[in-house]
């Protein structure tokens, strides 16, 4: 098999024009305001809003404290259990294990690898308090289903779109749905501040709430009115924030250049499967996710090992699955029989190189080393 010179990663940060970047450097240094909700933290916060269609958005200093934040602004009862998904990043049952709540885990569906809504209704307990969902690889949770499941049963619901910037509904963000949505702005996302994240919400008796709990409780000078924590953006990342947002929708056009073309390239060698997008729904192209299919010749780890060898370097997000870290191996819902498809899908997996840069003959030369060790 062919081999690439160089390694090609998963994915590539997206990086400003360094000239540009510079000059808001030599503002900041001007202004010698570093954070604190600064001119470019209030130029982003606005920006945001319109590009993404939504009414609210609070910066963070990254996605994980903002979800941290989310659950707090809810005001949940101790202990009670966050209904989530063992298929996602770790920063997800954590958040909800330093909020004092309990993660219960509850399976996937096999179509959009996100909440299967039946599973979460079999998970709900008397001490049961939200549902926590994951839009992962920008694939829309089945919103209607989990949202009319809570308020059934007086659940809040919350979303982690780490992966579903700009994605939309129809022509609704993603936003729109749940009492929070979490975004992260991490170097690997589709747009990043080098790391970042924000909340949007529809409520403005959030707004406050959460503004106290990203500064520390601080209402003025000589008050503190809720014990918050340190979750601001600085200037810093708020600028290069600024500029990368221009580069949103050209980042997107290439992948989803290299999106069609691996999808012609791969979807008809037999054993694997390429996910199909929901109709309606917008491709936010954070990642190329395909299905080694466990009953094909090859299995997904050797496809994994042949590609590293050629100095390709998938993914295998998200194996392990979180109901196997050492936290919460041990919890009822956390049993394989609990979670077969997640189970499945997780052995399954492979995230492909995706990212402008990438090209479509790399791309395409990627895909041909597919075929070859699927053959
Ligand atoms: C990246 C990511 C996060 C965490 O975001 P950070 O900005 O890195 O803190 C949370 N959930 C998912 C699914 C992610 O991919």
């Amino acid at each position: 098999m062919k081999k690439f010179s160089e390694p090609i990663y998963v994915t590539r940060p997206v990086l400003p024009d360094r000239a540009e970047f510079g000059k808001s450097i030599d503002k900041i240094f001007e202004s010698q305001w570093l954070t604190n909700m600064g001119a470019f933290h209030q130029a982003l916060e606005g920006e945001l809003k319109g590009f993404l269609g939504v009414p609210h958005v609070s910066l963070f200093n990254n996605g994980a404290i903002a979800l941290l934040v989310a659950l707090k602004a809810l005001s949940l009862p101790k202990n009670s259990e966050v209904i989530t998904t063992p298929f996602t990043f770790a920063a997800t049952p954590h958040v909800v294990a330093w909020n004092g709540l309990r993660p219960v885990f509850a399976d996937i569906d096999r179509e959009t690898f996100t909440l299967d809504p039946e599973a979460v209704r079999r998970a709900i307990t008397p001490n049961t308090s939200a549902i926590l969902g994951v839009h992962v690889f920008g694939f829309p949770c089945h919103v209607d289903a989990l949202e009319a499941i809570a308020k059934e049963h007086g659940l809040q619901v919350v979303y982690d779109g780490a992966h579903a910037f700009s994605t939309k509904i129809g022509d609704r963000s993603i936003g729109r749905w749940g009492a929070l949505t979490m975004l992260s702005f991490h170097a690997t996302k589709l747009f990043n501040s080098l790391e970042g994240g924000a909340l949007l919400y529809d409520d403005p008796a959030l707004e406050q709430r959460i503004k106290d709990l990203r500064n520390f409780g601080i209402r003025g000078e000589f008050e503190v009115s809720d014990i918050g924590i340190n979750g601001k953006m600085n200037e810093v990342q708020a600028a290069f924030g600024l500029l990368n947002l221009r580069q949103v929708a050209h980042e997107q056009a290439l992948r989803a250049e290299i999106h069609a073309l691996y999808r012609r390239e791969l979807a008809t060698i037999p054993g694997l499967t390429v996910p199909n997008f929901p109709s309606g729904v917008s491709n936010s192209y954070q990642y190329f996710p395909i299905l080694v299919k466990r009953t094909s010749r090859m299995s997904r780890d050797v496809v994994y090992d042949r590609l590293r060898e050629a100095n390709v370097w998938t993914r295998k997000y998200f194996y392990p699955l979180c109901s196997t870290y050492v936290p919460y191996r041990e919890l009822p819902s956390s049993a394989a029989e609990n979670l077969p498809v997640a189970n499945s899908i997780a052995d399954e997996v492979l995230c492909l190189p995706f990212y402008g840069h990438l090209g479509l003959e790399a791309a395409g030369e990627i895909a041909s080393m597919i075929r070859e060790v699927m053959s």
